[in-house]
């Protein structure tokens, strides 16, 4: 899927690519692909309350505490929690 300002939109590259993968994952790997919006701002949100943390933008910052919770996050593992629960299942 190709997004344009933060819009998904189909191309015919895209759906190439999806049969593709829909026959590698789902066929001979039994997997479920799942997408995730590019432009999610999965590593300044905090997974635990869902505030945002714009000084988070930088990407030398690598540990951060939620200004709303108080719960310090690393940032590539709070980013994971996020695009875990914000990517979308494809049905294939
Ligand atoms: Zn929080």
């Amino acid at each position: 899927m190709c997004y344009k300002n933060g819009k998904e939109r189909r191309c015919r590259a895209c759906n190439v690519v999806r049969i593709f993968l829909r026959k590698t994952l789902n066929i001979w790997y039994w997997r479920t692909l799942k997408i995730a919006d590019p432009f999610a701002p999965t590593s300044q949100t905090c997974h635990v309350c869902g505030a945002m943390n714009t000084e988070v933008k930088n990407l030398q910052v690598r540990q951060w505490t939620c200004p709303s919770c108080h719960t310090t996050h690393d940032r590539d593992e709070n980013a994971a929690r996020n695009i875990e629960n914000v990517a979308i299942p494809i049905v294939m």
